[in-house]
């Protein structure tokens, strides 16, 4: 039997459905917990979240309050009822969030890259009953994602979930992190009782963008969101951008509408969402592409060279072929696209 489908699904079927956990990016002190919480919809929120101790891109910035952050959300379970959730990053941190007896505990992207790391986080938790949430690692490396799971489960862990938070693919103006919803949504296909969360926040880095991307999560028969909500996201200490405010919340949730999971999703629009990622990356690529021509077309007028050097296409034309023979893909296709596309890089080294 693969590990895998020794996953306990069934954990999330206690709670409603879309499981919602809400709740800031860290945790900056006792009132901001407590006010975020106050004010979260229990209708639809059923798991706080906060972050204590916080991986940061570059040093200096907010790294998080540590232990203390737990006491807080504790006193925030006790007076509002919900479960709570925090990210652990080490066997350290591990052992500091079962000694509070945190709910929920997540392995953050940064963490799931990390083999060592996880191994060492599974071996802390090991045979523990709590639910343990993974997020997606950086890169689009499914297989890196489930291994994670698969150290779990090898240290008798079972109650475990995926948090879908996008992948560093490339510099993009619209998301943060890009959701690549095909392979997350394949992962269901394969393992129908692994619960997927989305975390639309750690997506899209952008507090305006949330509903469309929770929306999609649903439409294509997510389990759950993770949703970063603070109560006062302008002054947030970190990822103020991505926050939304506990009305902000209701306000989306209202608008998502929750019917029934929806596990026969339409596909086309999946193959759809597909396209229209593939279609960006493209035009990003095509963009850095004309960067380069301008670059040549420089240094080319600097040293009196030919913009039109017949040996070098001769030279491409046959790279191509070869790229094509390997991925089996219609050659002449390849080779009408790449004469739009060197017609436009002549113009602007022309230029
Ligand atoms: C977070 O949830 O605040 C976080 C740090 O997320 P990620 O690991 O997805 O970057
Ligand atoms: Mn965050």
């Amino acid at each position: 039997m693969n590990l895998l489908n020794k996953i306990n699904g069934k954990w999330i079927k206690k709670f409603s459905y879309p499981l919602i956990i809400a709740g800031p990016c860290s945790a900056e002190n006792k009132s901001q917990i407590l006010d975020t919480a106050k004010n979260i919809n229990k209708d639809y929120v059923e798991v706080f979240r906060a972050g204590i101790w916080k991986p940061r891109t570059k040093p200096g910035m907010f790294e998080g309050v540590g232990e203390i952050g737990l006491k807080w959300l504790m006193d925030a379970k006790k007076k509002y009822n919900f479960l709570i959730a925090t990210e652990i990053a080490n066997k350290k941190q591990a052992e500091i969030a079962l000694k509070y007896d945190i709910d929920i505990l997540w392995i953050g992207a940064r963490s799931t890259c990390n083999p060592f790391t996880v191994e060492e986080i599974a071996n802390t938790l090991k045979n523990t009953k709590k639910i343990i949430l993974i997020k997606n690692p950086l890169s689009l490396d499914i297989n890196l994602w489930l291994g994670g799971v698969e150290r779990l489960i090898n240290k008798n862990i079972f109650n475990i979930g995926l948090i879908h938070r996008g992948f560093t693919i490339y510099p993009s103006k619209t998301y943060r992190n890009l959701p690549c919803w095909l392979e997350v949504v394949n992962i269901k296909k394969d393992y129908p009782n692994i619960p997927i969360i989305c975390d639309p926040s750690h997506i899209t880095g952008d507090s305006k963008l949330i509903l469309e991307v929770s929306k999609k999560a649903i439409d294509f028969g997510y389990d759950g969101l993770m949703v970063e909500t603070h109560i006062n996201p302008d002054n947030a200490l970190s990822d103020a951008y991505q926050q939304i405010t506990p009305d902000k919340l209701t306000d989306i949730l209202n608008k998502i509408l929750f019917k029934k999971k929806n596990n026969n999703f339409n596909e086309i629009n999946l193959y759809r969402t597909n396209i229209l990622e593939i279609d960006k990356n493209i035009i990003y690529l095509l963009k850095k592409r004309l960067n380069s021509s301008k670059l040549i077309g420089k240094i080319k007028k600097k040293n009196n060279i030919e913009i039109i050097q017949k040996e070098k296409m001769l030279e491409l034309k046959e790279y191509y072929k070869s790229i094509c023979k390997s991925i089996n893909i219609d050659e002449n296709y390849i080779q009408n696209l790449f004469d739009i596309i060197h017609k436009k890089s002549i113009e602007v080294q022309l230029k």
